[in-house]
């Protein structure tokens, strides 16, 4: 039976991992996501449903277009493999199995794999294009307050916590929505603060201070690294452009998932 749950699982993680390639290409396009078509980047042909079921489809087609052989990248596939892989090892750590399948453990995994959508997609369209995308924000914020929600009717004491991160949140998008759209200045600092927030709702403030710091470390070791590529003259940019190329969420997204299956594994075997 254990087998059964985590195939079904394993299919879920490589839908959603094809969902997040889709997302991260196409929403900051501005396309919809749900109701566009999918098309071969080569002869522009409709794919069809049998084209665009995640891994099997490429296996199927000899990872070649079915209309004109060109060949598709394997980055598609290897995403919705990883994905898939992922889900399990979360499953794995949050002791999912059949013996304990009851409606909480399956609301948790629930609940991990919308963030985990958004943390994924976030995180991928800052790495393209360096800025947080406001409509995925806005989805974070949302299961963000629907999780919090939930938390309290399991636990009512945790209230006062939740609280406080509702009226940070309040605070942080009226500032977004009044004050910087006024002024046209740049949301990013503050976008990272609202992303930040989702995370400890979801992961905790323990995994989150360990998160800020990795991420405040790894940033470091990457500017010193550039500087001393600008100093050897091997790179002609500015300071300005070298801060402009990192992305703050892709660097928070990695150290956070980590953290958090570190904690997950720690639960799990030691505790
Ligand atoms: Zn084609």
């Amino acid at each position: 039976m254990d087998l059964i749950i985590y195939i079904v699982i394993f299919l879920i993680g490589i839908f959603f991992g094809s969902f997040y390639t889709l997302a991260v290409y196409r929403i900051p396009n501005r396309e919809d996501i749900i109701h566009t078509h999918s098309y071969c980047p080569n002869c522009k042909h409709k794919l069809g449903i049998l084209d665009l079921i995640p891994v099997f489809s490429y296996i199927f087609l000899g990872g070649k277009c079915r209309y004109c052989k060109e060949k598709i990248r394997p980055r598609y596939f290897i995403i919705e493999i990883l994905s898939g892989i992922f889900f399990i090892v979360v499953a794995y750590l949050m002791k999912i199995n059949y013996q304990n399948l009851n409606l909480e453990v399956i609301l948790n995994f629930a609940f991990f794999v919308l963030y985990f959508t958004f943390i994924v997609i976030i995180a991928g369209i800052d790495s393209e294009y360096r800025k947080m995308d406001k409509k995925v924000l806005m989805y974070g914020v949302i299961i963000s307050l629907i999780y919090m929600v939930y938390l309290c009717i399991i636990d009512f004491e945790s209230i006062y916590r939740y609280v406080i991160y509702l009226i940070l949140f309040i605070i942080l998008l009226l500032i977004d929505t009044i004050y910087l759209k006024k002024k046209a200045l740049d949301s990013y600092p503050l976008d990272i603060l609202i992303t930040i927030i989702i995370m400890i709702v979801f992961t905790s403030e323990f995994i989150v201070i360990n998160t800020v710091i990795a991420t405040l470390l790894s940033i470091a070791i990457y500017l010193i690294l550039r500087k001393v590529q600008i100093a050897r003259g091997k790179s002609k940019k500015t300071e300005k452009e070298i801060n402009q190329e990192i992305s703050i969420g892709l660097y928070l997204a990695i150290t956070n998932i980590m953290f958090y299956c570190i904690t997950l594994g720690y639960c799990k075997f030691l505790v």
